[in-house]
């Protein structure tokens, strides 16, 4: 199991967990990646576009949502199963017309993988992480995200502990559209806020 932080300390003990672990007989290297590659498996965009798209249809959903991430996703079937939960606090939220949201992990790459699936390399990058909290604006725009003035913008810095899930405004051009056809419009970018949905 590789260490969420990249703090060299914790990676060491990590691994040396990993390896008692395993010398008492109690699980097998193999074994610890296959629980890795399952999380990979099943973790995708589609995930999150599901719950997205559900906020959108229905707003009785999206209040929930956004008020506690981690029930409203379990009522879809996401991380209530298998493994307990997420292990973290899943944290909705929701971009308007007056407030973009993005997120970003300035330490290392926390990031809700189950619902987003497996970062892209461009949100550990040591540029992402440094100057989304320092100059937003431009960095989003550099994604083709040009946000009016207006528009404030606010950055999560995520953790091991608190991981969170942007809630793109819905398209002007999707009335009527049924759920599967939303949560087609959804795309991993919109879910961290480096595209408008
Ligand atoms: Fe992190």
């Amino acid at each position: 199991m590789s260490g969420d932080h990249g703090e060299l300390p914790v990676a060491a003990r990590v691994r040396q967990l990993e390896d008692q672990v395993i010398a008492a007989g109690l699980t097998t290297d193999a074994e610890l990646d296959e629980i890795l590659a399952g999380r990979y498996r099943t973790g995708s965009p589609a995930n999150g576009a599901r719950l997205v798209a559900r906020a959108w249809a229905d707003a009785g959903f999206r209040d929930r949502l956004l008020a506690d991430g981690n029930a409203a996703a379990a009522e879809l079937g996401f991380g209530a199963s298998g493994g307990g939960g997420y292990g973290y606090r899943l944290k909705a939220v929701q971009n308007t017309a007056q407030r973009h949201n993005v997120i970003v992990c300035t330490l290392c790459s926390c990031y809700p993988t189950s619902l987003l699936g497996p970062s892209p390399s461009w949100y550990k990058s040591f540029a992402y992480r440094s100057r989304t909290v320092r100059e937003p604006r431009a960095v989003l725009a550099e994604f083709g995200l040009e946000l009016p003035a207006e528009t404030e913008i606010l950055v999560w810095d995520s953790s091991a502990e608190t991981r969170y899930l942007v809630v793109p405004a819905r398209p002007a051009d999707s009335a009527g559209l049924a759920e599967d056809a939303l949560a087609s419009l959804v795309t991993r970018d919109g879910m961290i806020g480096t595209a408008a949905f």
